[in-house]
Order: structure tokens, then C-alpha cells, then sequence
């Protein structure tokens, strides 16, 4: 039971440091200095201002010294970071997998709000993200250096088949996430995870198109879609793929 809470406190902690990584990265600055302070009035934050979620709430959403709010995004991305390990947890034990899924999952995070911000997703996520999957599967056995080897390259390349095919769309920032959850994950489900995300994408593209709220130039990142079907699957992946197989036997 303590246990649960530990892994969720830790998602949380670590989600903070996601949001450092998704506010600072993309514009170039360095993660650790200067230390946090509020992006408006530059006020330094102490130690009670940087508890997770609890100093968003106690402050009301509002910076303590000047009063400007303070992006949704904080709370948002911590509580998400600690719900995500909480059901990884859930699903695998204490195990070394555990950790290898907790480095996916934090990557996917901030790839999703980077790419929804910026329309980038970063190669210095993406291609660490590669060599640590890769290595990952010669240390430990939970996936085999074989799948992870297909992995990298049959999404990728099939994206950027994609890629090739319709212009535009698709990004050679797309075709290396693809890489990554290859990796990380073999090509089965890395493929599955860019299934499904393709697929909730369209709906609601589809879906916003038709209430006017995006017309057929405006550009939606596939990033955060790719990132969120992968979620799914590694959450309900094998309950899926039973059921599809139950399909045909
Ligand atoms: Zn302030």
C-alpha cells in the first residue's frame, strides 16, 4: 500500500522536472541554473513553492509575490507524470522493466508538450531515447535485442513511407519517435501505439474540422497523438492484442 503512494509521489517529483525540461529546453536555456523562479517577476522560489500540485493549490494558481498566474501546465503535466507510474507500477511490479517504462513514459510526456507547443520534437530526446532502448535490451531480457533492432527500423521507415507519400503531414521528428518506441517497446507495439494514435488523431481532426474549429491548411502535431496511443498501449496493450487475436480464433 505505502508502496503506491511512494511511486506516486515520485511521479510527481519527477513531473516537476518535467515541466523544467518542457519550459527551459526548447528555448535553449539550461535546466539547472537559474535555480526555479517566477517567469514574471523573477522572484526566486523556496523550497514550500516547489512541492508538486500543493503549492499550485495553496497559492490558488497564482504566483505568491506578484500575483501573475501560473500556467495550468505545472499541475498538469506533475499530476499526469504521477497517475502514468502509478498504473505502470500497477502493471509491473517493482522490476527493472518498471524503470526502463518510467524513461519512456517521462520522454513521451515532454516530446507531447514540446511538439504541441513548438511543432518540434527534439533530437535530444529522440535520439538518446534510441540508444537507451537499444542498450536496454542487451542488458536486460525483458525485450530481445532482435525486436528491439526491427523496432527502430520498421516504424520508422514506414513513416517515413508515410512521410514520403503525403507531404506535409508527417515529420522527419515523427519517423525518429517512431525509432525510439521501436526501441523501446519492438516493432509490434511500437506499431500498434502509432495505430492507435493515428487513429484517435483523425477522429479528432475529423472531429474539429467539422465543428470549424481547424480548417484543412491548419497543421496539427502527430507527436502527442503517436506519444498517447503509445501510452495505451503499454498500459492495455496485451488486453488488446488478446482480444484481437480472439477475433480470429
Ligand atoms: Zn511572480
Amino acid at each position: 500500500m505505502f508502496t503506491v503512494i511512494y511511486i506516486f509521489i515520485f511521479g510527481l517529483i519527477v513531473g516537476s522536472f518535467l515541466n523544467v525540461v518542457i519550459f527551459r529546453l526548447p528555448e535553449g536555456k539550461s535546466i539547472v541554473k537559474p535555480p526555479s523562479h517566477c517567469p514574471h517577476c523573477k522572484t526566486k522560489l523556496k523550497t514550500f513553492d516547489l512541492i508538486p500540485v500543493l503549492s499550485y493549490l495553496a497559492v490558488g494558481g497564482k504566483c505568491r509575490y506578484c500575483d501573475t498566474k501560473i500556467s495550468f501546465q505545472y499541475p498538469f503535466v506533475e499530476l499526469l507524470t504521477g497517475f502514468f507510474f502509478l498504473f505502470t507500477y500497477l502493471k509491473l511490479g517493482i522490476s527493472v522493466e518498471l524503470f526502463i517504462m518510467f524513461l519512456l513514459i517521462s520522454a513521451l510526456i515532454v516530446i507531447s508538450f514540446i511538439d504541441y507547443k513548438y511543432m518540434i520534437i527534439p533530437n535530444y530526446i529522440t535520439y538518446p531515447g534510441i540508444v537507451i532502448g537499444f542498450l536496454s535490451s542487451i542488458v536486460l531480457d525483458y525485450i530481445s535485442i532482435y525486436d528491439s533492432l526491427l523496432g527502430i527500423f520498421i516504424p520508422s521507415l514506414l513513416l517515413l513511407l508515410v512521410a514520403f507519400i503525403f507531404k506535409g503531414g508527417m515529420g522527419m521528428g515523427d519517423v525518429k519517435l517512431a525509432a525510439m518506441l521501436g526501441a523501446f517497446l519492438g516493432f509490434e507495439f511500437a506499431l500498434a501505439g502509432i495505430f492507435v494514435g493515428s487513429f484517435l488523431g483523425s477522429i479528432i481532426g475529423l472531429t474539429m474540422m467539422a465543428l470549424g474549429m481547424l480548417d484543412r491548411k491548419s497543421r496539427i502535431p502527430f507527436g502527442p497523438f503517436i506519444c498517447i496511443g503509445t501510452v495505451i498501449i503499454i498500459f492495455f496493450g496485451d488486453v488488446l492484442f488478446d482480444w484481437y487475436l480472439s477475433l480470429f480464433f
